[in-house]
């Protein structure tokens, strides 16, 4: 199998064994400013040569984890965010003519939800719940060992479930979605607005060039400082009834939590955990685990990997 990780910076593929060995990896700069069709001459080109690195035939299939909403099997792309002039681009359509390869396309978190479920922590579960805490919020559900596409492949979009009807606005134009209060940019601004009051001196202090990040706020958590605990305890929470809902609706034997956020660990999780109960129905809770990404910056490589095997066995 081969896999590509679309990135709005860094295009990587890899030759993938059965048994998610990752080999033959080569990255190139997205180039995402020349356009999608030179962005597509770019993965097709970049397919081909770990093909023949790896000695794989034309017949090996091709996943491609694409940072926004994409048609699994025609590859139209709606938009993203990332990637400037893709609207409703026909990026099946444009890899032909440099790949005569089956490929199929998925967004990045329901790329890493299968990636989670075939080479992960999850491997072999059949009902997992995954979710990408980074810039945004995304996600992917497996369900009953087949990940939930929806009609349009569009499903998935875990970080827009509401746990605030009064909450902050959303980048995506509601109200009080998971990602206004987990994502790496709602961390921030928790913590822009802190650090401008007489309790954000050790945020002050991190931000050496005076920008305040979710990185700042971890630096200043891991000192135990008490207003960048209290910033993640909000979000860890926000993030448990997120959860909670995930819990009582899919009934997974595991959440998984990944992406950039994932790493500030124990004081974004712990909240998480201890909100739980409060959100999900006690026999389903029994039933799942909650367990942090194993698989680091390669999870969509290997989502992308799990595409190419069409579904979760
Ligand atoms: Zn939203």
């Amino acid at each position: 199998m081969l896999a590509v990780d679309l990135g709005g910076t860094n295009l990587r593929a890899a030759a993938v064994s059965e048994d998610g060995k990752l080999t033959h990896r080569k990255g190139v700069p997205t180039g995402a400013g020349d356009g999608p069709e030179a962005v597509a001459g770019r993965i097709a080109g970049l397919l081909e040569e770990v093909a023949a690195a790896a000695g794989l035939d034309a017949a090996a299939a091709a996943g491609v984890a694409v940072p926004g909403p994409v048609d699994p099997r025609s590859g139209e792309v709606a938009f993203t965010p990332n990637l400037p002039g893709w609207r409703d681009f026909q990026l099946g359509e444009a890899l032909r003519a440099g790949t005569a390869r089956a490929v199929r396309f998925g967004n990045d978190g329901n790329c890493a939800a299968l990636g989670e479920a075939r080479f992960g922590v999850g491997a072999g579960a059949r009902d997992l719940v995954y979710l990408a805490l980074g810039t945004g919020v995304g996600g992917g559900v497996i369900s009953g060992g087949r990940l939930v596409e929806g009609v349009g492949g569009l499903a998935g979009e875990l970080g827009h479930v509401v746990v605030a009807l009064d909450g902050p606005r959303c980048t995506c134009g509601s109200v009080g979605c998971l990602e206004t209060f987990a994502a790496g940019w709602a961390i921030a601004r928790d913590a822009t607005t802190v650090a401008a009051t007489a309790d954000g001196a050790a945020l002050r202090r991190h931000a050496a060039d005076g920008a305040i990040t979710a990185t700042i706020v971890a630096a200043a958590a891991a000192e135990g400082d008490p207003a960048a605990l209290a910033i993640l305890e909000r979000a860890g929470r926000a993030l448990g009834a997120a959860i909670g809902a995930f819990v009582n609706i899919f009934n997974p034997e595991l959440v998984v939590v990944g992406g950039g956020v994932a790493t500030l660990g124990d004081a974004l999780l712990g909240p998480a955990r201890r909100a739980l109960p409060s959100h999900a129905f006690p026999v389903q809770r029994a039933a799942t685990r909650l367990e942090r990404s194993a698989l680091g910056d390669d999870t969509a490589l290997y989502g992308a990997a799990a595409l190419a095997l069409a579904e979760v066995r």
